[in-house]
């Protein structure tokens, strides 16, 4: 779309996911372009404006976000702050009328990721939840392959998102921020992408979790948190999330009749799909290559397509809403030593 035609975002938080991604990616978009700040502390937001050609008008305070309602170059408001402030964030950008893309996870809980849907229902205006893996290439063949039936039946899936986290004094240690530890933040990609592969939700869930002791950092949040999840078409699940072993992020499917292997699944690029398929005795072992878009990009583009020609999106809060639910009872499992029935 020529620039004046592309959906207008708003970018609420200037943190590294913001300055990094997400407004290299809008600039890059062919259908979105970002005409709005909304940030904490003016000087900085003044900076950004300038290298993306926004107007020092249009850039606002947290507590100024009922002014977008008078700017109708702001057609959606792009949530990228902490995950405690997501609600507050989202509610702020439905109350002003604009279209809403929040970052994951939706939320601290199941019961704000409902207040959220039904704000932005109220509002009429579109919500969806930035699961950047369900744009990727990859991640969408390895799900068509498992669910077409080619290998036979999904029976086992493995699912591993681990990585080394920096010192203490980031709102990620802090449970009314983060909602948690590796669990929302990182493992949230184990929980969505088997759900993703097998387009199913689990029945059951069993967990154990991990705060060593003697560390600040893992005072209110878990540092490794170790989950089973049960379907009813008998598949299980093992998902490993870690804040404390070097990074990894791979996820494997195990069929009657073969294996589906990604490699950095959960990653923002690198992604390498391997694909095992039983031949008699033997087995054909053959890696897919595949073309994959900038994930960031997509995602984007995917939300300004909803808003410009009114389609649903394809993760909307309902989505987060399901993993949140999830996420409740990964924990409650874990707290109580038991598996939880959802
Ligand atoms: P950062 O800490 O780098 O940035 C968060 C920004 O939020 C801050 O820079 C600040 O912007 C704003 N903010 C407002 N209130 C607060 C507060 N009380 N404490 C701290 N920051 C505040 O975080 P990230 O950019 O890494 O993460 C932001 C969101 O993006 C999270 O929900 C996270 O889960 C998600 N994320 C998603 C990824 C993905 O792959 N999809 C990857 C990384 C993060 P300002 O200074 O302008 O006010």
């Amino acid at each position: 779309l020529p620039p004046e035609q592309r959906v207008g975002f708003a970018v609420v938080g200037l943190g590294r996911l913001t300055l990094n991604q997400i407004l290299p990616a809008l600039h890059r978009s062919k259908n979105a372009r970002p005409v709005a700040l909304v940030s904490g502390y003016r000087e900085k937001a003044e900076t950004v404006a300038a290298q993306y050609g926004i107007r020092s008008d249009a850039i606002y305070g947290y507590d100024e976000m009922q002014k977008m309602a008078d700017n109708p170059e702001i057609e959606a408001v792009y949530i990228v702050t902490p995950n405690g402030l997501h609600r507050d964030h989202v509610l702020a950008a439905a109350a002003a009328g604009k279209h809403v893309l929040c970052e994951k996870p939706m939320a601290n809980t199941s019961r704000e990721a409902q207040e959220m849907i039904d704000a932005c229902q109220q509002a009429g205006v579109k919500l969806m939840i930035a699961y950047r893996c369900q744009f990727d290439a990859f991640n969408k063949e390895a799900a068509r392959l498992v669910q077409s039936g080619e290998l036979g039946r999904p029976r086992i899936i493995e699912a591993t998102n681990v990585q080394m986290m920096g010192p203490d004094g980031q709102w990620r240690f802090k449970a009314g921020l983060a909602g948690g530890g590796a669990l929302p933040d990182i493992g949230l990609y184990c929980l969505n992408g088997v759900r993703m592969m097998l387009a199913e939700n689990p029945i059951e869930v069993y967990a154990q979790a991990v705060n060593p002791t003697g560390d600040p950092r893992y005072a209110e949040v878990e540092e490794t948190i170790s989950f089973v999840l049960r379907f009813r078409s008998g598949v299980i699940a093992h998902c490993v999330t870690s804040y404390g072993a070097h990074e990894g992020k791979e996820m494997t499917v195990r069929l009657e009749n073969g294996w589906v292997k990604l490699d950095n699944a959960f990653a923002y690029s690198g992604q390498r799909l391997t694909v095992a398929q039983r031949k008699g005795e033997a087995q054909s072992l053959e890696e897919r290559k595949l073309s994959a878009g900038p994930q960031f990009v997509l995602e984007i583009e995917h939300f300004a397509d909803c808003v410009r020609n009114d389609r649903a999106p394809r993760t909307p809060g309902e989505e987060g809403l399901q993993d949140q639910i999830f996420i409740e009872a990964i924990y409650r499992s874990a707290q109580e030593g038991r598996p939880v029935t959802l």
